[in-house]
């Protein structure tokens, strides 16, 4: 039959359709499964692909405006006139100029959107379109992704918050930077607008030659202000920041012009340029203007004293003030970009440092001091240490001699160095040596503005500055012990200020015998006996001084000391076992003490006197002002109240007997007032002198490095102060120094102290007013040779007897008093002019009753006076 024919047929069709059917059915059922397994591994990758680009943004810097902004600038130092550049620091990655957005010109920014980022206006951080034409060329050239897609944004992100973009070593890296700087981007560009990171980019880049901004790229290249730039200078320096090595302008000139002329052919066609200026910026032979010498190069400029110092105290006084670490503070001085508005007169400056340096001011002798230094490595790898000590043991066991390091000239010196080292040296030995060779003896010198603290002018060495941050003799590099300096601060501004004491107040100059058992001496042995504190100063006599120090107690003239601002005195210090201990220390108001003092210290401390009793920080600025114009530091107004204004005068006006008829009759100016006090140690070893005027203040240290003596000239100092005051006071109107109400001039009776009445013998004295008795003496029923010749005036006859106080009955000492009188003075000034000694009659005590005239016998200089003390001990100038 057909039909089951049929019916199989159909069965069989049936089958096999069906069949089909199935087939189809596990093949879609398979590609479902498929595509459900891709998706879901896509939806996975995402995921995961999600979570690991999540990390990545988590592990992204918090970043502010502020972090991507440039870092790393030029600081400037400025005179006191507020403009003049006196100094830059620029220290390594770190001379970049600032310059704002509308000093710069249109074309540079134009040039650099260009060449490196021509959606710059338009993009939010991203270039999306660049990224993808990016990855079209990538595929391209079979996944060769060279073809940056960076935005100026990024470029700025990469440069300020991934400085180490550079030394990314792995893929992951780079991604990952990548993904966080795409990230940053888009923050950034919310918080700035796009003048904003165009003018931070534009400081910021790198343009080969260590020029780090377009203003230093402007100056290398061009030696011009980036504001007068060309289209073509222009091109030529937004050329340079693909690959600065590559395309540096004075390497490899040909480079930078090939794609100098891609930037100006960008330029034209996104429409920033005419043809015009194309063709003409295109014609510009500018490579033959391209300097190529670095001629602003300060790399290897040695810093002045006074600039050393400077940068010293802002470092001190960032991290004291700010907080800043030692690292912080380094970078912000010499990378920071600030701005230093120093205090350094620049007139002064220039004549401190001729001064300094003018061999006529030290005549007699000039010697090389040599300092010395030496490492030696031994064939075996060994190292031995060698420094001045060395050669100095050599020359006293070969020769005999002591000043193993004074020569007479720089050969000389050089030459002991080779012949000492021959006996050290064996085969096969290096050699690492630094011989400092300075002219001696040394000076140093501060001048300050005592009614603001400013320190005007600085020399912290005579010679050839050497080095920078070298030994700085006038700032913190070298404590001096300061002599008789020392007598105002620690024993006479005391007495003045808080124990009663006038300058009429007497003490009797004798023999003294200090606790250690040793005699107190003046140097030429002898003693004035009853002498005023006038007269004390005046001719620095050692005895007074210290009587009145242990009188008013060492304590308390340590105290004071500290007040002026010294701040290198000690306390219970122990020095190789031995406690030494300046509060207690009998040398103190001699000036011998533990170890020494700074100049500049001692400076303002004698402009504390100069400015009514009122301390003023010393400072090397006025302020500090970061780069975005913020004031860091302000260098002035910390000041603080030493002694009463009666105090600084009379301690003043006693300090011009010094200059006019006592030790430091060298220092006066044809023109000006000065007061001021001499100091001169034991053996001459450190020479001073302190002194100011209505104007300004001045202290002088002279001296060996090596402690020698300074036997041959004391009066180098002298010299020095001189010429240096009276220049810079040439032009500036005499005034004399002002005298406070507190302060009144009085007559006392020298019998009873109290004030001066017809016929009483008297002391005619400047005081304090609240030192002044009340009462007026009712005189003594017959009448006294009374003569008011006042101390204050310059009277400097020697004939002690003239007075009239010379007969009187009272005085225990009246008769020697003025028989001796009549000596001399003069011995002890070293500045070459003579006293003429002082006048007897002048004292007597104000309160004690003792007869004036006493002092008369004193006037033979009462010089001398070691004081045996363990330390430096004094003579009294
Ligand atoms: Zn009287």
């Amino acid at each position: 039959m057909n039909y089951g024919k049929k019916k199989a047929a159909k069965r069989q069709k049936k089958i096999t359709s069906k069949s089909t059917m199935q087939g189809k059915r596990i093949v879609v059922r398979l590609f479902k499964a498929l595509l459900i397994c891709i998706i879901l591994a896509a939806v996975v990758g995402v995921a995961g692909g999600g979570l690991f680009i999540k990390k990545i943004i988590d592990d992204t810097p918090h970043v502010s405006a502020s972090d991507v902004k440039p870092k790393g600038f030029t600081t400037f130092v400025y005179a006191d006139d507020g403009s003049t550049e006196i100094e830059r620091f620029v220290s390594s990655g770190s001379n970049r100029v600032y310059k704002s957005i509308d000093e710069i010109p249109k074309d540079l920014q134009h040039a650099f959107v260009a060449i490196e980022d021509e959606r710059f206006y338009k993009h939010n951080g991203i270039d999306l379109q660049g990224i993808a034409r990016a990855a079209v060329v990538g595929i391209a050239r079979g996944g060769n992704f060279t073809e940056g897609a960076s935005t100026l944004t990024q470029q700025l992100i990469k440069n300020n918050v991934f400085p180490n973009f550079t030394k990314e070593k792995t893929f992951y890296d780079k991604f990952q930077r990548k993904i966080q700087e795409q990230y940053l981007a888009l923050q950034i560009e919310k918080k700035m607008d796009k003048s904003e990171i165009i003018e931070s980019y534009l400081n910021t880049i790198n343009l080969g030659q260590n020029c780090l901004g377009v203003q230093a790229a402007s100056q290398r290249y061009f030696g011009k202000d980036v504001s007068d730039l060309t289209l073509s200078e222009c091109a030529v320096i937004a050329g340079i920041t693909q690959s600065p090595s590559t395309y540096d302008p004075i390497t490899h000139p040909d480079n930078n012009k090939v794609r100098r002329n891609k930037v100006l052919k960008n330029m034209l066609e996104q429409g920033y340029i005419s043809q015009k200026q194309y063709d003409e910026a295109l014609a510009d032979d500018v490579y033959a203007r391209i300097q190529t010498t670095n001629t602003a190069s300060q790399a290897d400029n040695t810093y002045s004293y006074f600039v050393d110092a400077l940068a010293q105290q802002v470092i001190q006084d960032l991290k004291d003030q700010l907080g800043y670490t030692d690292t912080q503070a380094y970078n912000a001085v010499y990378s920071g970009g600030l701005s230093i508005y120093s205090t350094q007169n620049q007139t002064m400056q220039q004549i401190c440092d001729e001064e300094a340096n003018d061999d006529s001011n030290y005549p007699g002798l000039k010697e090389y001091g040599l300092d010395y230094a030496l490492t030696v490595t031994r064939a075996d790898g060994s190292t031995e240490n060698y420094g001045s000590n060395n050669i100095k043991n050599y020359v006293k066991e070969t020769y005999g001699k002591d000043q193993g390091l004074l020569y007479s000239s720089e050969d000389a010196a050089r030459a002991m160095v080779e012949e000492w080292k021959a006996t050290i040296a064996r085969e096969g030995d290096t050699y690492d040596e630094r011989i400092t060779i300075t002219p001696q003896p040394q000076s140093s010198i501060t001048i300050m503005d005592q009614k603001t603290g400013q320190i005007k002018a600085m020399v912290g060495g005579r010679g050839e500055k050497a080095s920078s941050l070298g030994l700085n003799r006038a700032y913190q590099g070298s404590k001096r012990q300061p002599g008789s300096t020392f007598k105002i601060l620690a024993a006479y501004a005391p007495a003045l200020d808080s124990c009663d004491k006038t300058l009429a107040t007497t003490i009797d100059d004798e023999p003294y015998t200090l606790k250690n058992g040793q005699v107190l001496r003046n140097a030429n042995k002898q003693y004035g006996g009853t002498t005023t504190l006038r007269e004390g100063i005046k001719r620095s006599i050692n005895v007074v001084a210290v009587k009145l120090s242990d009188e008013i107690t060492q304590e308390l003239g340590y105290e004071y000391c500290q007040k002026f601002g010294i701040s290198t005195l000690v306390k219970n210090k122990t020095i190789n076992g031995k406690v030494f201990d300046d509060s207690t220390s009998q040398t103190l108001a001699l000036g011998g003490i533990t170890e020494g003092v700074y100049n500049y210290e001692m400076c303002a401390a004698y402009a504390t006197i100069a400015n009514g009793g009122e301390y003023n920080k010393p400072t090397l600025y006025s302020k500090v002002v970061d780069h975005d114009g913020n004031v860091l530091l302000d260098g002035t107004g910390e000041s603080h109240t030493v002694i009463k204004d009666s105090t600084a005068y009379l301690l003043t006006n006693a300090m011009e007997d010094v200059v006019n008829s006592g030790t430091g009759t060298a220092c006066q100016l044809p023109n000006m007032p000065v007061a001021g006090k001499t100091g001169t140690t034991t053996s001459n070893k450190d020479l001073w002198f302190c002194g100011f005027t209505p104007y300004y203040t001045c202290a002088v240290w002279g001296g060996y490095d090596d402690n020698k003596e300074c036997d041959y000239d004391t009066s180098f100092r002298f010299r020095l102060w001189k010429g240096i005051m009276s220049r810079i006071h040439e032009n500036l109107e005499e005034k004399d120094f002002k005298v406070p109400s507190s302060v009144e001039r009085k007559s006392i009776c020298t019998i009873t102290g109290k004030l001066a009445g017809s016929g009483c013998p008297s002391i005619t004295e400047y005081f304090a007013k609240d030192t002044l008795p009340a009462e007026t003496c009712s005189g003594h029923g017959y009448s006294y040779g009374s003569k008011s010749n006042s101390s204050t005036e310059d009277d400097s006859s020697s004939n002690a007897n003239t007075s009239g106080s010379s007969t009187r009955e009272d005085g225990s000492n009246s008769a020697t008093g003025n028989t001796t009188g009549n000596t001399t003075a003069g011995s002890d000034t070293t500045g070459g002019t003579t006293t003429g000694g002082s006048t007897g009659g002048t004292t007597g005590g104000s309160t004690g009753g003792s007869t004036g005239g006493t002092t008369g016998g004193s006037t033979g200089g009462s010089t001398g006076g070691t004081t045996g003390g363990s330390t430096e001990s004094t003579t009294p100038q």
